[in-house]
């Protein structure tokens, strides 16, 4: 029988989550995609109720779907700031998490939008998407450009982009054919920089585009035992603008940098059944992921408690090292975590889930929606389920 892509959620009820907040914790599940329906046996097993909680199904007790959410048995929840199910757009996740963000980026504040999750799980698609369907990184520097042309005519307004991949805690430039490795060094006046890497001016975003596929293209990737052509790598574009007011004998720049990172897959060494080199790429993965961890679970902190400066340990991996910035002091950022719907994926994603959860511990009791429309959700799902159950019957 066909699984029915169950979208609980109506797109527009997304408004931005993201208002002021230091960190902001997004999930997405991703809907199956054909072949993964072609091969069978999958179950979609991932719902979104009211925008903001996650439920998971047992994947085990695939007869009694109906009854784990009838009944609440099995079933596992988990609450975010944001949850967007497998009808959203790409759109519909920018405008709920990173739209509201690019107002800051203008004012000079950095800003950090990562995508975790397993390898698979859309994080790519989220971030660079497609023609039909434009990723977070097209649509931040369409609204860059946008607010630009409706707010900042009478100044110098430049806009430059950086793409880079940390691979096994090297750095490689992905805007030119054949980067040699590169090095991270402390400038006293623009932070943390990377030496020799290439930063080109644009003025469109429909410019990036083919850049960006370009540099994934050079990505290093390799077949694991995980998935054929799993991304070992953390790639990152850079975004940085720079105003400086026309007309001005003082003239102070302002400079705002927003970047985008494209994790690499989440899923523990241990699973993917690897040796030698890429088991070290592995650790090296882990390694880069657990400071990320450290840091924006110290961001946390510093959320829930106003106002108290937190301890960032940004300089364990090269990853929090460039993003430093973006991580520490002034700052923004915003986690977008992808997970498949898929039953096959069952462990992948609740390790998603968990270090989402984990991310987003410290912040304050969440408040989940109107009690009506929670309902409605619930009963969504029942419904939805329901006809699953028959069309599994037919
Ligand atoms: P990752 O970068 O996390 O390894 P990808 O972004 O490459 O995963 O997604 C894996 C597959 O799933 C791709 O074929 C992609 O087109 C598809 N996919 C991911 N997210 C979505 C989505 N939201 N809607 C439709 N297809 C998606
Ligand atoms: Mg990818």
């Amino acid at each position: 029988a066909p699984v029915k892509l169950s979208s609980v959620v109506d797109a527009s009820r997304y408004v931005s989550a993201t208002t002021a907040a230091t960190l902001t914790v997004a999930i997405r599940v991703r809907p199956l995609v054909r072949a993964e329906i072609a091969r069978g046996g999958r179950r979609d097993i991932i719902r979104v109720l009211d925008s903001r909680v996650v439920l998971v199904l047992d994947p085990d007790d695939t007869k009694d779907y109906l009854d784990q959410v009838q009944n609440r048995t099995k079933e596992k929840r988990f609450t975010f700031d944001i949850a967007f199910g497998p009808g959203c757009t790409n759109r519909d996740v920018y405008n709920g998490t990173v739209r509201d963000l690019i107002g800051g980026v203008l004012e000079g504040i950095n800003t950090t939008v990562f995508a975790y999750g397993a390898t698979g799980s859309g994080k790519t698609y989220s971030m660079v998407g497609t023609q039909q369907d434009p990723g977070l990184m097209i649509l931040c520097l369409e609204k860059i450009f946008a607010d630009r042309d409706a707010a900042h005519r009478d100044e110098d307004f430049s806009v430059t982009c950086s793409y880079l991949e940390v691979y096994n805690e090297i750095i490689f430039d992905l805007l030119v054919k054949s980067s040699s490795p590169l090095e991270l060094r402390e400038d006293p006046e623009l932070g943390v920089v990377v030496a020799g890497l290439k930063h080109i001016t644009v003025t469109s975003a429909a410019e990036i585009m083919g850049l960006l596929e370009d540099g994934n293209r050079r990505r290093k990737t390799e077949a694991t035992d995980a998935n054929a052509s799993s991304s070992r790598s953390h790639a990152v574009l850079e975004i940085t603008v720079r105003r400086t007011p026309k007309n001005h004998y003082k003239v102070t720049q302002l400079r705002g940098k927003l970047s985008l990172v494209d994790l690499a897959g989440s899923e523990r060494a241990a699973e993917t059944n690897n040796a030698g080199q890429k088991l070290r790429d592995g650790a090296n993965i882990n390694r880069s992921l657990l400071a990320l961890a450290n840091c924006i679970n110290a961001l946390g902190k510093a959320n829930g408690a106003k106002g108290a400066a937190a301890y960032v340990p940004y300089r364990n991996s090269k990853l929090t090292r460039l993003l430093k910035d973006g991580l520490s002091g002034n700052s923004r950022t915003a986690m977008v975590a992808t997970v498949s719907g898929s039953s096959d994926q069952y462990h992948h994603s609740i390790n998603t889930l968990k270090y989402a959860d984990r991310a987003k511990e410290i912040k304050t009791h969440v408040n989940v929606g109107t009690v009506e429309s929670h309902v409605a959700d619930y009963q969504r799902i029942i419904d939805n389920l329901q006809s699953e159950v028959q069309d599994l019957r037919a």
